[in-house]
Formats: structure tokens, sequence, C-alpha cells
């Protein structure tokens, strides 16, 4: 915890230099392992008596900072950083979980975590209960006594639905569960899952905390207790992130929170524009105040973020012209960057999945996922309106 604001978080936690003459910028200790003084120190490291720096894949200077100021950000006690967002779900839920417990997640999920809790996690014996959107209301009816983890995404992915994280969390915690929140989409500067309950955080760094769209990283922030369980799984399973790409997220924290006040405007405009256009059937934005969500994202987060979905009027055959006529806005399966990008959840995401199932989850053949990036509003709204007026 601190009482810093999240600007200084971003650009000055874990790099105080006052008083010594050192490079403004946080070097890039490009190496895999660390010279050490003499058998001494390296007696105190095996004694646990030492915070000296030994292995890159258990821990860097250039990775340390980047956790400092997640940690900071997230008002957690420590922070973790990883090879991918992937990995850092596979650590939370391991320092919890072991063969036999339970994960009670929801049917809403990023689909690489739905992957990895269907078929890698239920090899290890860790198996899921996925509770659809509407059920959320009725969760302790999916918990048994095996229940562990409740794993949590809000707002979710592609239709920005929002999940009430305090009354949830509440409800796992009198169950002696753990929460563990992927708050990918709407970072800490929106929204800080552990002032809310929850247990844990984790983040694809690769999208918004990166923001640039040229790293493949991920974090876990919480308990100082719980990450460093975590960091030790991390260590076994070798998901460290490397000092280069470390250096790369520090650099992206910097600009964390002009990032998203910027990105975030964008979207609310952007929503607007397009709830007024006739080509478009639906717009699904949780600022917008018909959203069911609107209420929810209010009260839990500080802004709401630069995610946008919309429905096309027509289906495939539309989406192709639109996506055609594009000239700014690039189609692109990730998110979180400073350039507007767009999907289709139909070919991507929640390809192969059944009619059913997609109906469950909201998305349809005319489903469009946009990024907002932080370009002219007015430029990126333009782009839209023409590509929609040739469909
Ligand atoms: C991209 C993403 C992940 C996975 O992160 P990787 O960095 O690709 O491993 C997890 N959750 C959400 C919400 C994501 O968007």
């Amino acid at each position: 915890m601190n009482n810093h604001s999240d600007s200084w978080a971003c650009i000055h936690a874990g790099e105080d230099r006052r008083g010594r003459n050192t490079p403004l910028t946080e070097p890039i200790a490009q190496t895999s392992v660390f010279a050490l003084s003499g058998i001494e120190e390296l007696r105190r490291i095996a004694e646990g008596q030492s915070a000296s720096y030994l292995y890159t894949r258990y821990a860097n200077p250039t990775t340390r900072v980047a956790e400092q100021k997640l940690a900071a950000l997230e008002h957690a006690d420590d922070c973790l950083v990883t090879a991918s967002g992937q990995a850092a779900t596979l650590c939370a839920v391991l320092a919890v979980c072991v063969a036999g417990d339970e994960i009670v997640s929801m049917l809403d999920l990023y689909g690489g975590t739905l992957k990895l809790f269907e078929d890698g996690l239920r090899r290890f014996g860790i198996r899921t209960r996925f509770v659809p959107f509407g059920e959320l209301g009725n969760i302790e009816r999916y918990f048994s006594e095996r229940t562990r983890v409740l794993f949590l995404e809000t707002p979710t992915n592609p239709t920005l639905r929002c999940v009430d994280l305090e009354a949830l969390a509440a409800i796992a915690r009198r169950r002696g569960m753990v929460t563990i929140v992927d708050n990918t989409f709407a970072t800490p500067i929106l929204q800080k899952p552990l002032d809310l309950g929850c247990d844990l955080v984790v983040h694809s760094a690769t999208k918004y905390l990166g923001g640039h769209n040229d790293i493949t990283a991920g974090a876990l922030c919480g308990s100082a207790l719980a990450v460093a369980a975590a960091r030790e799984l991390m260590k076994q399973l070798g998901a460290c992130l490397d000092p280069f790409a470390s250096y790369l997220l520090i650099r992206g924290l910097k600009t964390l929170e002009v990032r998203m006040q910027r990105a975030s405007e964008n979207a609310g405009a952007i929503a607007g524009a397009l709830q007024q256009h006739a080509r478009v059937a639906r717009v699904l934005y949780p600022g917008l105040a018909s959203n069911d969500g609107h209420a929810c994202a209010q009260k839990q987060m500080r802004g709401f973020g630069a995610m946008v979905s919309f429905e096309i009027r027509g289906g495939t055959p539309e989406v192709e012209r639109f996506a055609q006529a594009l000239e700014t806005w690039t189609l692109a399966a990730s998110l979180g960057g400073v350039e507007s990008t767009f999907s289709y959840p139909l070919l991507s995401s929640h390809v192969g999945l059944t009619e059913a199932r997609l109906r469950e989850l909201d998305v349809s053949p005319a489903t469009i996922r946009l990024s907002v990036g932080i370009e002219n509003a007015a430029e990126l709204i333009g782009d839209l309106r023409q590509a929609l007026d040739r469909t």
C-alpha cells in the first residue's frame, strides 16, 4: 500500500534515484546470471538471508522495477511479472489450488483462460465450473466443498458485461475462497479489484500495460504471501519475463494513465457516434446510460474503458465490406495498444463455438470489437462512419 497517486506510481515507483549519480532511465540488466562477491554471499542467498540477485529466471532488477510499479498501481503488497498473461493466470491458480480442488468461473471468459481451465488445468486434476452470466446472482449454487478459487473477469470480452466484484468477492470470502480477477480490460487506472475485497489480480500486460503492441507479458498482484507462492511456481515453470521486455513494460507503464484517459475518452465519443449511425444495430459499452452494466461500472470503475463492441446491421457480408472500407483501423486479434484496432470475435476469440453458446455469450456474426487507441477522436469516428456507409 502507498499514498501516492497513480501518476506517481506509473512514472516513479520502483525508481528512486535521489542523491545518486545514475542513469535517469532504468538500465536493462540484460543478463541471465549475476556475479557474486564470494562464497559468503552465496551462503547468505542459500540460507535466505540475502536479497541479492542470483539468476534472472528467479528475479532481475529491471523486471523488479516493473513489478514495483504494478504493485503500487494495484494497491498490492507485491507483484510478479511473467512471460505472458496466460502464465500469470496459471501461476495465480496453482499458487492456490492442488489436484482435486475446484474453480468457479464465468462462461464469459477470455478464450485463452477458458481453454487453460477446460484443458490444461483439468489434466492437473483441477476442475472448473463455468457460470452463465445471468446466473452470477446464484453463484453459491456452483460452489462445492472443494471450491478454492472464484475467478472473475470484468468488463468481459467481447460484450463488455460488468460483474460486481465487491459483492461476489464478499460471498467468496465468507466461504474461505480466494477471488482472482483478470483486470486486463480495465487496468488499475480504471479499476482496483484489491480495494474491492478481491485477493489476487492478474493481467495480460501484452495489452494496455505495455500499451504499444510490442511485448508479450503478464502480471499478478496481491499479498506478499500469495505473490511469493506464485513466484516459486513461476521459477519452476520457467515463466519469467525477459529483461528487455521488462524494460519495454516499464516504458509503457510511464504513460499508462494518460493513455487510458485519452483512449477511454475516445471510446465514449465513438460509442455515442456509433449509436447514431443507421447501419449500427446495437452498441455495447458500459459508459452508455442504456447499458445493463452502466450502474455496476459506475460503482466500481473510474471511467468506462477503451473497448467498444457493436453489431452492424446485417451479418458476415456487411462486416467484410466494413472491414475492407476502413482506412485507419487495423484488423488485429489483440487490443490495448496506442493504435486503434478491431477484431471479429466470430472468427477469432469465439471461433468454433456452437450457436447456443454464442447466443448465451451474446456474440453474433454481426459483432465487431473495437480496441480504441489514442488517435484523434474525430478522425477515428470519420473513418468508422465512411466504412459503415459502404456496408
Ligand atoms: C490477452 C488476454 C489474456 C492472455 O494474455 P497473453 O498475454 O496473451 O497470454 C488474458 N486475459 C485477457 C482479458 C486478455 O485480453
